[in-house]
């Protein structure tokens, strides 16, 4: 019999209404590749091996997941997948993502983009929508938010997602005194417009609850939000959403 495959999960929410689409179970799966400056859930970066996973997180096979989860079914439209980066445990979620789909349910991924999707068509066949993150519009900043060279990996997943129908919406955190924030969201802007101007383009405020690293940061004003409004409505951008 083969070995049932285990994931290391963080926590989950039973119901969320603002992780994708309708009510949905949020996973926050356990163990990122990148390391934001701004990181809400810090808890969740460092990835641990089977055998060393603290007893404070869960190791689980996906029955074990599903049994601990399933009774939300009846009440929720499908669930999101986040983290940490679902991403980084790929085999779990072609294996969960089918089950939940014998249930009816919608699967969603949140995701910072880091990992290639176009390598995933198997997972990508039972996805329904994926959230993406663009943290910053070129890549010396992306650099100094995240740790990590990979925007043009971000760049290319928006591109076939786009492409596939499964973009559900791209997020940027707006933090003062990391990088220059209005340049960067011209530059996401301006990218977006290019493929789709009515890309959904969620604009997140960053507030300072939970971040360990967040001394120079600093949060926006209302005013500095809708400026920014209408500079990515400038660059071509129709579809903002302001948050925070
Ligand atoms: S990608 Fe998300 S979970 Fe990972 S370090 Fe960045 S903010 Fe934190």
């Amino acid at each position: 019999m083969p070995v049932k495959k285990k994931a290391v999960v963080n926590r989950w929410i039973d119901f969320s209404p603002i992780d994708g689409p309708g009510n949905r179970t949020v996973i926050f799966f356990q163990g990122c590749n990148l390391n934001c400056s701004y990181c809400h859930n810090p808890e969740t970066i460092e990835i641990y091996e089977d055998d060393k996973v603290p007893e404070s997180l869960y190791l689980l096979t996906v029955d074990e997941l599903i049994e601990k989860i399933e009774h939300n079914f009846s009440y929720i439209s499908g669930i999101t997948v986040s983290g940490g980066e679902p991403l980084l445990q790929v085999d779990f979620l072609k294996e969960l993502f089918s089950r939940t789909k014998e249930f009816g349910l919608t699967n969603f991924i949140d995701t910072s983009g880091t990992v290639p999707f176009s390598r995933q068509k198997e997972l990508l066949a039972l996805t329904d929508g994926v959230m993406i993150d663009f943290k910053a519009g070129n890549n010396s900043d992306f650099l100094k938010v995240t740790g990590s060279d990979k925007l043009e990996i971000i760049k290319e997943n928006i591109i076939l997602l786009d492409d596939l129908g499964l973009l559900h919406e791209i997020r940027t955190v707006i933090a003062k005194g990391l990088i220059d924030y209005k340049k960067n969201t011209a530059e996401i802007a301006g990218f977006i417009a290019e493929i789709d101007p009515e890309i959904k383009f969620k604009m997140i405020g960053y507030r300072d609850h939970g971040v360990e690293n967040g001394e120079d940061i600093r949060e926006p004003t209302e005013e500095e939000m809708n400026k920014l409004v209408k500079l990515a409505n400038s660059k071509g951008c129709n579809n903002i959403q302001i948050i925070g």
